[in-house]
């Protein structure tokens, strides 16, 4: 039998529903982490342990570095609960065996980034460094050719040049 199709109204009315809810799932979940004082930087991620490769009870150095307590020791394995974690990767960091635990993290930017070991970890690191001091570079540049073009007064511009060489070239 053929079913009726949804109206304009009733699919409007799915959609802020939805909307609440993730609303709704990101204000208990800023609950539950605020006595951790973790800051919650992702929109949304997953996390997995395989269990295959895992050496399980003689290390647990990923329970340890997790700064939520997002991960246990339980039945035998390492448990997650989902709403305690952040994405931010210190258990892949410390896990002795490569690929093991994948995070797979969306930024509020919508950019995605997967990592399973160390070396994942590092090149996003590196690459947002690079990206950081880009934007400072392009900030300081700005600002040092302004105090230039007012002409005004020497010492803003000295102190602009010094911030500068301060900034990006300090050691
Ligand atoms: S990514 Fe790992 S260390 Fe970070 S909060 Fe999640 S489980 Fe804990
Ligand atoms: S750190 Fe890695 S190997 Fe060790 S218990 Fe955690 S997941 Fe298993």
């Amino acid at each position: 039998m053929p079913t009726k199709p949804h109206s304009i109204f009733d699919l409007m009315s799915e959609e802020s529903e939805a909307v609440d809810e993730a609303e709704e799932k990101r204000r208990q979940r800023k609950e539950l982490l605020e006595p951790t004082g973790v800051k919650d930087l992702f929109k949304e991620g997953k996390i997995s342990i395989n269990k295959f490769t895992c050496v399980g009870g003689q290390c647990k150095l990923c329970i340890k570095a997790c700064p939520t307590n997002a991960l246990y020791w339980g039945t035998g394995e390492v448990g997650i609960v989902d709403d305690l974690c952040v994405y931010c990767g210190a258990c892949v960091a410390s896990c002795m065996v490569d690929d093991c635990i994948k995070v797979e993290r969306t930024g509020e930017d919508g950019k995605v980034e997967k990592f399973s070991k160390m070396s994942d970890l590092i090149k996003l690191q590196e690459k947002k460094n690079a990206k950081k001091r880009f934007e400072r570079v392009k900030s300081n540049a700005i600002l040092l050719r302004r105090a230039y073009k007012e002409k005004n007064e020497t010492k803003k511009y000295r102190e602009q040049q010094k911030l500068y060489v301060d900034q990006e070239y300090r050691i």
